[in-house]
């Protein structure tokens, strides 16, 4: 694609972009009286129009039907989760059976090692990448502590080479590999929250079991991002939140992938409770736990119907928008016109005034650009918000900029690049 850097050019792609009116069905944060120029989906996902509703029903089904809503009702709470799984599963290339919503995404991640992470005392390593979130990174630490293994014995790291900021495929591949006879468990985001980089999903399952070890995925960053194949690449488990670049409100309900090969392994552990049991029996009260076939036999408690009503708000418009494809389509040519436009910007002043640490190959990475300020770093990202730009600040001096395709828009990328030129004269 040739890009220019004109706000005119911007608009003229506003004009042809065929996903366009799905922003209006976003509530768009204000500045100054105006829309502002909202780059952080990647941290929270916008507001649906339509999320008050969503929720608005359902407590008008508390109120007509009390404790009765359980089943009855137009939508039945017992099964009202079932409505959001056909859009999920596409979202992530996956069955509907391996699919279930539950729970936030670290609690997640404890009760799938549960599953997932079986050390033995040859067998007993982790292997994730460096600089993984931090809630990963305790998640680990604390499971290989609870199984009585030391993190420094237990976990490897894999870090990108000298002189260089994200990882190599060939590079995770050889150190799985190389480990091949002490790893337990593969487990890696599929997008880095710092850098953006989108990992070979398929090539990391595909070495993990190679080596014998199982492979997870934390796909925070991921799902409602970039096509996913779970069940193709065979993963064995992954989980993700739905508040980022899925729209489902601030703490919104996570939800679990458990691979079909996985589901009548009764050697596997898990923490049961009620709502993971088979739910023909559930309300027979017996004792003996027999799980629900599928992801679902991983629920513990019951579903949080508000929270499902927020996410099922949001994975309607992805369902109206008719799943990823599109959606991603409109996202590399948004995040592709930002990096366009950063480049342009140290054209025009002729040094490296802001650096992309994300991948340069779309297919490394998804909506989010992660950009070094080369000065003035923290004053740079206060003069975007105080301009009406929402990106994000991660420590030292990197801005995260995410257009999402559902609801950014070419002008808001192009603006976005005007404020960021502004301040390299603006900062003294
Ligand atoms: C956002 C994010 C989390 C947050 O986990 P919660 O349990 O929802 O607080 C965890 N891991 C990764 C990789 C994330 O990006």
């Amino acid at each position: 694609m040739i890009y220019q850097n004109t706000q005119a050019y911007a608009a003229q792609l506003d004009e042809k972009d065929e996903l366009r009116k799905f922003r209006q069905q976003f509530l768009i944060p204000r500045h100054h009286g105006a829309d502002a120029v909202y780059l952080c989906g990647n941290s929270l996902g916008l507001q649906p129009r339509a999320a008050k509703q969503y929720i608005q029903t359902q407590l008008n089904a508390w109120e007509d039907n009390a404790v009765e809503g359980w089943f009855m009702g137009n939508d039945p709470w017992l099964s009202y989760h079932k409505q959001l799984i056909p859009t999920l599963a596409g979202i992530l290339g996956a069955n509907a059976a391996e699919v279930t919503v539950m729970n936030s995404l670290t609690v997640n991640l404890h009760l799938l090692l549960v599953s997932f992470y079986k050390p033995t005392t040859k067998r007993y390593k982790i292997l994730m990448e460096a600089g993984a979130f931090p809630s990963d990174q305790y998640a680990i630490e604390s499971q290989v502590k609870f199984h009585g293994f030391k993190q420094e014995d237990a976990v490897i790291e894999v870090a990108p080479r000298e002189g260089e900021l994200t990882l190599r495929t060939e590079d995770i591949l050889k150190q799985i590999e190389a480990n091949a006879d002490e790893l337990a468990l593969v487990m890696f985001s599929g997008i880095n929250y710092y850098t953006g980089q989108f990992f070979d999903v398929d090539a990391i399952t595909k070495a993990a079991h190679q080596a014998g070890a199982y492979a997870g995925f934390d796909l925070a960053h991921a799902a409602g991002n970039v096509p996913l194949q779970l069940h193709q690449w065979g993963a064995d488990f992954a989980s993700w939140c739905s508040y980022k670049y899925m729209n489902s409100g601030p703490g919104g309900i996570s939800g679990a992938f458990v691979h079909e090969k996985h589901h009548t392994d009764a050697t596997l552990n898990r923490f049961a409770g009620w709502w993971g049991y088979r739910l023909d029996k559930r309300f027979l009260m017996a004792p003996g736990f027999q799980p629900e076939v599928g992801a679902e036999g991983w629920n513990v408690s019951t579903a949080p119907i508000l929270l499902l009503a927020l996410h099922k708000a949001s994975l309607d418009i992805f369902e109206q928008a008719g799943g990823l494809q599109m959606l991603r389509a409109k996202s590399e040519a948004l995040t592709g016109y930002l990096e366009f436009l950063i480049h342009d910007i140290n054209q025009r002043v002729g040094y490296e005034a802001y650096r992309i640490i994300t991948p340069k190959n779309k297919n490394e990475r998804g909506c989010q650009l992660s950009v070094v300020c080369t000065s003035h770093a923290k004053a740079t990202f206060n003069y975007l918000a105080d301009n009406g730009v929402i990106g994000d600040w991660r420590e030292p001096d990197v801005i995260r900029l995410s257009p999402v395709p559902l609801y950014n828009t070419f002008t808001d990328v192009h603006l976005a690049a005007e404020r960021l030129f502004e301040a390299l004269t603006a900062i003294k």
